[in-house]
């Protein structure tokens, strides 16, 4: 099994790093003892380390499946050229971050399986130096206070296709410049009123130069630093400069910052020039974000299908957060193999959802132990044996592993079998119980059926059928019995009655909104709860411990099991029902 997992593959991410290892781009001692953002502890590991990267989340939801796989590749690089990741939480809008969600990102990141010891960081940690790093631009003629409102700053930053034009507050001498700036700091001025921007060129093709936003007014409490600041900086404005005040290296990011590149650099130089930051310099690498499939990666939409509440809550197990994946018994493993099968590039493409579902098949096969249960009853009378009699029968825990061991089921008189293992009138090329045929009961004894039994309203009730004593699995005479059909089973008189929640995904479309409204395309068969039988060894199980009940798939006990009734939530099938 753990030979289809390919080798890490190469990428151009690390063509890039491998390339500044050799030519030493990065080897220049930075830390000279000035105030950085580094403290000297933290930075005594920066010698050590040969490159720096960092994860960067906004605290404005919960991590889902595309993250997982910057995850991977920042914390993944790290490892693999000693080097060391850095959790920033990039928190700089006061409106939709809170501490729930900084909570829930390092939980997940640790379920992943990375661990970044001391070296978390926030960027609202670095407001007071961000706020210095302004003033110094003012000064040097490279930022102004800008007083059009949002609409006609819109109006004067042109298209694709048209040059901007100057702002008429463009040229506002620097003292006026710094005395607004210090009243937007003090509250003065209200949310839009004024805005500190670039000063680049705003002719330039790219928009992104076109004088971007450095800091806005946000009055508000912020998760962190409270109502210290009325005043907030941009993205563009944080991003890059955090990462040079961490020493990072390299700063991987999505496709949709490429063309903020030039912005990124330029800032940073432009501050390396006003001496408040030391070379070299980190570097911006793309990569193309992943799409996947059948589902919603968009904060934004996630937060709506849970405030609508069209799910239960971040961790319903039919969300892409890994909160909820790790609900729905997805492994980190799978995760794993997962980012790594669908590589990193510079193209964006669609991934298709059955790959992740592969993954997380293929790791819990060799992960999970197996138990029998029949999702779908309908009862079994061996009218043959001896009545009150219980005979014992041993299953194996893993069929690969056999240092796993086996365990005891018991047979008796009447057990449960699945519904479609019958059938009244077997189409061509049906092996399993049909009157007059033979099927073993897997681990157990080969049956003939004779019969069957009908309720007053005409369907079939029960089954009915002769067992061979001298068929047992694993007895000298099994092997003289051939038959074609092999079914499961569990014993009435000692299975138990447990839930199951077959989830499917949540939207029944590929792409979701593609023609309209995201919501019109929720899968209305997403969630349905049946009530099953199985072994009795189950009721031992605990909580998040995954199964593979046998000929059905892999299934994970709920969090709610905790109070109620056994629950287990369907995690991925053992085939793919969405072939096309
Ligand atoms: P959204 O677009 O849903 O708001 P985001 O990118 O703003 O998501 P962040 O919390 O900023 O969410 O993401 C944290 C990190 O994860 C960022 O570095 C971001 O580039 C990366 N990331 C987010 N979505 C994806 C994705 N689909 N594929 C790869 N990386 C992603
Ligand atoms: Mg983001």
């Amino acid at each position: 099994m753990k030979a289809k997992t390919p080798p890490s593959t190469s990428n151009f991410v690390k063509a890039a790093i491998e390339n500044d290892l050799k030519s030493g781009a990065f080897n220049e001692r930075r830390w000279n003892g000035k105030p950085g953002a580094l403290s000297e502890h933290q930075n005594a590991s920066f010698d050590e380390a040969k490159i720096r990267t960092r994860f960067p989340p906004e605290p404005n939801g919960y991590l889902h499946i595309g993250p997982a796989k910057s995850i991977y590749l920042n914390f993944g690089l790290a490892k693999e050229y000693d080097g060391i990741c850095h959790l920033r939480f990039d928190d700089t809008n006061p409106a939709t971050e809170e501490i729930e969600y900084v909570d829930s990102i390092r939980e997940s990141v640790k379920w992943l399986g990375f661990d970044w010891s001391h070296h978390e960081y926030f960027s609202s940690d670095y407001f007071d130096r961000l706020y210095e790093f302004a003033k110094a631009l003012i000064r040097a003629d490279l930022a102004y206070v800008d007083s059009l409102d949002a609409d006609q700053m819109r109006l004067y930053r042109g298209t694709l296709t048209k040059p901007g034009e100057n702002s008429p507050f463009r040229n506002r001498p620097k003292d006026e410049n710094l005395t607004l700036f210090k009243e937007m700091r003090e509250g003065k001025h209200a949310d839009g009123a004024h805005a500190l921007r670039l000063k680049i060129d705003m002719s330039s093709p790219n928009i992104n130069l076109r004088d971007p936003v450095a800091y806005r007014i946000k009055h508000g409490s912020h998760h962190r630093t409270g109502s210290d600041w009325s005043i907030y900086p941009s993205y563009d404005f944080t991003h890059g400069v955090s990462d040079a005040l961490e020493n990072i290296t390299h700063s991987i990011c999505t496709l949709e910052f490429e063309d903020h590149r030039p912005l990124y650099d330029w800032l940073n130089q432009k501050l390396l020039e006003l001496k408040f930051l030391q070379k070299p310099l980190p570097r911006q690498i793309e990569f193309a974000r992943l799409n996947l499939s059948h589902v919603i990666l968009s904060k934004r939409k996630l937060i709506q299908l849970v405030k609508e509440k069209h799910v239960e809550g971040w961790n319903d197990p039919r969300m892409p957060t890994l909160v909820g994946a790790r609900r729905r018994g997805y492994s980190p493993e799978g995760f794993r193999l997962f980012t790594d099968r669908i590589g990193v590039s510079k193209a964006d493409s669609w991934i298709d959802y059955s790959i992740l579902e592969d993954c997380m098949r293929e790791t819990l096969n060799e992960s999970s132990m197996r138990k029998i249960a029949v999702l779908n009853p309908i009862k079994l009378i061996i009218e043959n044996f001896t009545p009150g009699h219980t005979e014992t029968c041993h299953a194996p825990n893993h069929p690969q592993k056999k240092e796993l061991g086996q365990r005891d089921i018991s047979l008796s008189k009447e057990l449960w079998i699945e519904r479609e293992d019958f059938s009244e009138d077997p189409p061509k090329g049906y092996f399993r119980l049909f009157v007059g045929n033979t099927v073993r009961l897997r681990y157990g004894y080969v049956i003939k059926c004779t019969g069957f039994e009908r309720d007053k309203k005409g369907t079939v009730k029960t089954i009915l059928c002769e067992y061979f004593p001298d068929s047992k699995s694993g007895s000298p005479g099994a092997d003289t019995y051939k038959v074609k059909g092999n079914i499961h089973w569990v014993d009435a008189n000692s299975s138990i009655k447990a839930n199951v929640i077959l989830y499917d995904r949540l939207f029944a479309t590929e792409h979701p909104g593609e023609n309209g409204n995201f919501i019109d395309d929720l899968n209305p068969n997403s969630k349905k709860t049946i009530e099953i039988q199985i072994e009795r060894s189950a009721n031992k199980a605990n909580e998040g411990e995954c199964f593979q009940f046998e000929r059905h798939g892999y299934f994970t006990v709920d969090v709610s099991s905790k109070t109620e009734s056994l629950v287990f939530n369907r995690t991925v099938t053992l085939r793919d029902n969405w072939k096309k």
